[in-house]
């Protein structure tokens, strides 16, 4: 585990008040750790998350997007902010020897949301028993991220008008980064990601008698080399695009010529703009490309979320309460966009708000079957949503 920055300030009351349970917090984390559950299959997680957040005095909606749970604390007259953590795990086979690996066969928390619920329920629990706000908190515990679903489900059925936020704030662990290190980007801080399947269609024949036949997979890979002219000659050299061709089958035997190649796209860019133009040239270049070579493209591109665009003045504030709350040490400088995807996009959609990460330390990366989340992150990132609650709730000038 990676040792933390020490918190400059001492006998910081929240600091101590979630020190006092903390272990417990940790033990929560391993049993979630224990037994993941798929996207919108959280039962068990939202059930022991819900009974929790009773417990401490919340009111708690359940059944939002099937597993998803708002809980709202009211004191006073005030603004209302809006925290949102994610309970689903991926379908991996964990490669830990930890004792709290998973129980579930072929699913595992490969991306530390059990951590990020245990980080919320950790302020949770401090906020009822010794928060210092006049205002509404309302708690977001959200399924199915990992198949970019849950989000845009829960605000489909009335998230927001049903539990009206004036900002909405998330975050994600990131390995590499030091653990317990905060990373802030102002305006668009995480990729949209469309994906593309697509058949290229020729004509089988025999591996010996290519003249007689339309090679497919001649007409592939020559759409494979065009591809990535998309991202250095059509798009504007100071935007970022991905396009990553992660999949591509065709054939089985040295000797046939096969009738088609199926190929799988991803799609990653920061701009509306960049986005749109990656739509329209890339089923365009797989047809021409087919075309060429006396075969056809069929393609199916799918839509998958927006870029996450933080809010500047949201960010600003959520920096400053670091800064305040964790010192300027805490804060990486320069924390750089990243190419990844995260449907808390559609949250900052509905509402302004922030997206942060908080680094994990040296830990595997994110979806491997050797990752885990760092106990060592919960302490710092609970304290902090407390401070960002608490600063919020009592600051009317954000
Ligand atoms: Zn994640």
């Amino acid at each position: 585990m990676d040792s933390i920055a020490q918190n400059p300030r001492s006998n910081d009351p929240v600091e101590e008040g979630i020190a006092a349970y903390l272990d417990e917090i940790i033990a929560l984390r391993h049993d979630l750790h224990q037994y993941p559950e798929l996207a919108f299959q959280e039962l068990r997680t939202s059930k022991l998350v819900a009974s929790r957040l009773s417990s401490w005095g919340y009111e708690v909606a359940t059944g939002i997007a099937g597993t998803g749970i708002v809980a709202t604390l009211r004191r006073g007259e005030g603004r209302r902010i809006g925290i949102r953590a994610d309970m689903d795990g991926l379908p991996i086979e964990e490669a830990s020897d930890l004792v709290y690996a998973s129980s579930n066969p072929g699913v595992m928390h490969a991306c530390g949301h059990d951590g990020h619920t245990a980080i919320l329920l950790a302020a949770a629990r401090y906020l009822a028993e010794s928060g210092n706000f006049s205002g509404t908190l309302r708690l977001i515990f959200q399924p199915a991220e990992e198949i970019g679903a849950g989000a845009r489900k829960m605000i489909s059925e009335g998230l927001f008008e049903r539990f009206p936020v004036d900002a909405v704030f998330g975050l994600h662990n990131w390995p590499g980064v030091p653990a317990g290190q905060f990373g802030f980007v102002a305006g668009p801080a995480m990729a949209s990601v469309d994906q593309a399947i697509i058949r290229i269609i020729g004509k089988g024949g025999h591996g010996a008698e290519p003249h007689r036949a339309v090679d497919p997979v001649l007409a592939s890979a020559s759409f494979i080399t065009a591809l990535q002219s998309v991202v250095s000659r059509n798009v504007d050299p100071q935007e970022m695009a991905v396009a990553t061709v992660g999949s591509i089958h065709a054939g089985s035997a040295s000797n046939v010529i096969p009738e088609s190649v199926e190929l799988k796209l991803t799609m990653r860019a920061f701009s509306e703009n960049v986005r749109q133009q990656l739509q329209e040239r890339i089923p365009a270049l797989a047809r021409a490309q087919a075309e060429s070579f006396g075969a056809e493209a069929d393609v199916n591109y799918r839509l998958g979320f927006p870029a996450l665009v933080n809010h500047p003045k949201e960010t600003a504030f959520a920096r400053d309460v670091a800064y305040d709350a964790l010192g300027l040490a805490a804060i990486e400088k320069d924390f750089r966009p990243r190419t990844a995807s995260e449907d808390f996009a559609f949250m900052l959609q509905a509402n302004p708000g922030s997206y942060f990460f908080v680094g994990n330390g040296d830990s595997a990366p994110l979806h491997s079957a050797h990752y885990d989340f760092n106990d060592a992150i919960i302490a710092p990132a609970a304290r902090y949503w407390v401070r960002l609650a608490e600063t919020f709730l009592t600051d009317d000038n954000g």
